[in-house]
């Protein structure tokens, strides 16, 4: 007899699952549906690809699945079975050529989503996936899942079930965690849901954002708990926004956290060495103006003059010393994170300890999970997305595994 199973949740975890199941479909007799509460699949990986579609990283496997932190160990098999390497000749199969970016990160040639996931859903359906989309899930009923849908209240039982809901950010698109009271009430513990590749607020004066708000500051480095990065990134009106902020986003939030307050310390002229800028800075004339010393002195205007001012009310009058010693190493408090519906992604989800190496939950036999509603993180660079896909694998092949047996 034909297999059930249903996939709820159509982004990249989703639907990669959905490509596993249905490829051997026929060998394992099973039928695959995937469910999505959105009217189109897969809105965050659009969306994704307004930004080109970082699809993964070029860099030596070991330092890659290092990058997921304290979950690296539960995530290296699935990664190991699904490599870099692969999520870019799978991107081929589709018709997407990638190429290798600057700091190693991979793209598509095209710099979007679109083509890609056009191809994919066309390939899902040759494969005979039933793709619904409208359907949102809302919670376990007895033994099944209840959905609404355009047609009123329905409720399925499936004989094995992949939950591939994502995790809280950017919830317009899809991912709004509404399933995190669900997942609890059946005793599996969940990660408190925080923002990952997020933006801080900073407590900047009115007349600072006025003239800054989006002025970015480049070439800089930063240096945080997470080691010290070169890059630029963005004075926003709430605080500081970017890449090189992301870079530190985990650690940032973690101090936080700990202690209440935390500090992203700037280097404003990485190129210059501090006994150099002292030197510089030295011989303005005693008399010029804070402005006309940074200028002349340091080779400093703009906004990275006016950062210096806004944080060191008194350093017009700062000795050539200190003032390099700032220029090198100037403390941006942060206050918080962003709100997570402003992240790139989220931190927390589905605890490792309650799910089995097949990705099925411990508590209850028949349903998987995969994707960013498991609790991982990683910066940005392309690392969320080949999780995502090789964690949809990995659940497939375990849903595969265990339904040989059931
Ligand atoms: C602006 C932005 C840019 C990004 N750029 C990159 C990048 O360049 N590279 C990279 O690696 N990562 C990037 N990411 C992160 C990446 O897009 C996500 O990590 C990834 O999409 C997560 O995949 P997922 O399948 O786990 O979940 P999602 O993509 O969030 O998909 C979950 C799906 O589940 C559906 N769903 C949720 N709840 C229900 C329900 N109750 N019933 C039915 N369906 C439901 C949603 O509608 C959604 O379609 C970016 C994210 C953002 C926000």
């Amino acid at each position: 007899m034909t297999k059930q199973v249903a996939i709820i949740g159509g982004g990249p975890a989703g639907l990669m699952a959905a490509e596993v199941l249905s490829a051997s479909s026929s060998a394992h007799g099973i039928s695959v549906t995937v469910y999505d509460a959105m009217p189109t699949f897969a809105r965050k990986f659009l969306l994704a690809g307004k930004s080109g579609l970082n699809i993964t990283h070029s860099e030596d496997f070991t330092r890659f699945s290092g990058r997921f932190g304290k979950a690296s160990s539960h995530l290296e098999p699935a990664l190991n079975a699904f490599k870099p390497e692969d999520v870019r000749q799978w991107a081929a199969g589709l018709g997407t050529e990638t190429f290798v970016g600057t700091s190693g990160r991979v793209f598509p040639v095209a710099m979007k989503a679109s083509p890609l996931l056009r191809a994919w859903l066309k390939r899902l359906e040759a494969q005979g996936v039933a793709l619904k989309t409208r359907h949102r899930w809302t919670g376990f009923k007895d033994d099944g899942y209840q959905f609404d849908t355009p047609d009123g209240e329905r409720i399925i039982q499936p004989d094995a079930t992949l939950l591939a809901l994502g995790g809280a950010s950017w919830p317009r698109l899809g991912s709004d965690a509404a399933w995190v009271p669900w997942l609890k009430d059946l005793g599996i513990t969940i990660g408190d849901l925080q923002p990952a590749n997020c933006g801080f607020d900073v407590g900047w004066s009115d007349i600072f954002v006025e003239r800054y708000a989006g002025a970015p500051l480049k070439s800089v480095s930063t240096t945080s708990d997470a080691g010290t990065y070169p890059g630029e990134f963005v004075i926003s009106k709430h605080g500081i926004e970017g890449s090189l902020v992301y870079a530190h986003s985990a650690a940032l939030r973690d101090r936080l956290l700990r202690n209440g307050k935390a500090t992203l310390t700037i280097d404003l002229m990485p190129g210059r060495p501090q006994e150099r800028l002292v030197r510089d800075l030295s011989r303005q004339d005693a008399k010029a103006s804070f402005s006309n010393r940074l200028r002349k002195g340091a080779g400093l205007d703009g906004v990275k003059a006016a950062l210096i001012r806004e944080l060191l009310a008194d350093s017009n009058q700062m000795p050539a010393e200190q003032l390099a010693g700032l220029i090198k190493a100037l403390p941006i408090p942060v206050l918080r994170p962003r709100p997570i519906a402003e992240a790139i992604s989220s931190a927390g989800g589905i605890a490792w300890s309650g799910i089995d190496e097949r990705y099925m939950l411990k508590s209850r036999p028949g349903l998987f999970a995969a994707g960013e509603m498991i609790d991982w993180e990683a910066p940005t660079g392309g690392y969320l997305l080949t999780a995502c896909f090789a964690t949809g694998r990995a659940a497939a092949a375990g849903m595969l595994n265990w339904l040989s047996d059931h």
